[in-house]
């Protein structure tokens, strides 16, 4: 591999919470798609592919730094390398870079993993790439148009399944928020049903941080989407575990692995009543752990509703306090 001469190596400017201590490797630039409604993360990056040559340069620098030869995870960046065509060879370049990392993870689209030829995503697998963060963010079919995910439901499905066959551990994200006063309950209702069906590893809750110049804000602004109060988040989040428990209690037999984790790993989830922090999410196994996050919810939602003040980081953002990001910043 080849030195890098003048430049600096090239590092994604987000990556998921989980992988804070991972050594970040960046495949492409920005985002391939681009459109989400409340989505702001890479509006100011044009997307590119890297070039194989240059990621080899990179993964030469960190080699050769002692604080990074030997991670013990990689994340690839930005937001979906899986659309770069040479990913194979590049995931085999960084496995025999640092073959005693643990684990190597990536960001993608329900989309892509639908659209890609499952031999692609096998080959991928197998060079060393074991697990990706993809945004379902809602199972409602209205919610994903306005808010222009580029994926239905059941395409979102199938591009689930098809990572599971592929082999990889799955993470998908759900946005709290994102159905709006108007449809919070289909939002939790059919993002369970989508869940529950796509069965990922993992389930990552966000929540809706309406972000100032997208086109959601447009949106809010004009009167065409209310924002859900932090009560009501609440009430979602409980419908969306009561819901999705249930439909794998019903489908059990038929489950590819007996459990799914769900992850608030944060900020925009928390909560504050009266000045204290009364909430930071819900983190359990379901379906055994069912009863047990449905009655912290209905704590928190009994002490919520005796607060003469609620204040998230919605709200926050909303008077201009609070800044808002969901993929969590490469601190
Ligand atoms: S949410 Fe993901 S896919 Fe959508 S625009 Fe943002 S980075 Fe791209």
């Amino acid at each position: 591999m080849a030195p890098l001469g003048n430049r600096s190596p090239e590092m994604p400017p987000y990556r998921p919470p989980s992988e804070a201590g991972s050594l970040l490797i960046r495949v492409t630039r920005g985002c391939a798609w681009n459109r989400c409604a409340f989505c702001g993360m890479y509006k100011e990056t044009r997307f590119s592919i890297r070039t194989r040559a240059e990621i080899r340069e990179d993964l030469a620098h960190w080699r050769a730094d002692p604080a990074t030869a030997e991670p013990d995870s990689l994340f690839l960046g930005d937001s979906d390398c899986l659309v770069h065509p040479e990913l194979p060879a590049i995931v085999a370049d960084i496995q025999a870079a640092f073959p005693r990392a643990r684990r190597m993870t990536a960001y993608t689209r329900l989309h892509t993993l639908w659209r890609r030829p499952a031999g692609f995503l096998r080959a991928v697998r197998e060079a060393g790439l074991n697990r990706v963060h993809a945004g379902l963010e809602s199972g409602d079919p209205e919610v994903l148009a306005r808010t222009h995910k580029g994926v239905d439901p059941e395409r979102a499905i199938d591009g689930a399944r098809n990572a599971l066959a592929a082999g990889f551990e799955l993470s998908l994200y759900v946005l709290s928020g994102l159905g709006g006063q108007e449809r919070w309950e289909a939002h939790a209702r059919e993002s369970a049903r989508v869940l529950a069906a796509a069965l990922p590893h993992f389930l990552r809750l966000r929540s809706l941080v309406v972000l100032s110049g997208t086109p959601l804000a447009v949106e809010s602004e004009a009167g065409a989407f209310t924002p859900v109060s932090p009560l009501t988040r609440l009430h979602e989040t409980r419908l969306l575990i009561a819901e999705l428990a249930s439909a794998m209690e019903r489908n059990a037999a038929a489950l590819a692995h007996p459990e799914l984790e769900i992850f608030s790993d944060h900020f925009s989830n928390y909560l504050w009543g009266d000045g204290d922090l009364i909430y930071g999410g819900v983190n359990g196994y379901l379906p055994g752990d069912r009863d047990l996050l449905l009655g912290e919810l209905d704590e928190v939602i009994a002490l919520a509703a005796g607060k003469k003040r609620l204040v998230d980081p919605a709200s926050l953002a909303a008077s201009g306090r609070a800044p808002g990001m969901y993929g969590g910043p490469a601190l």
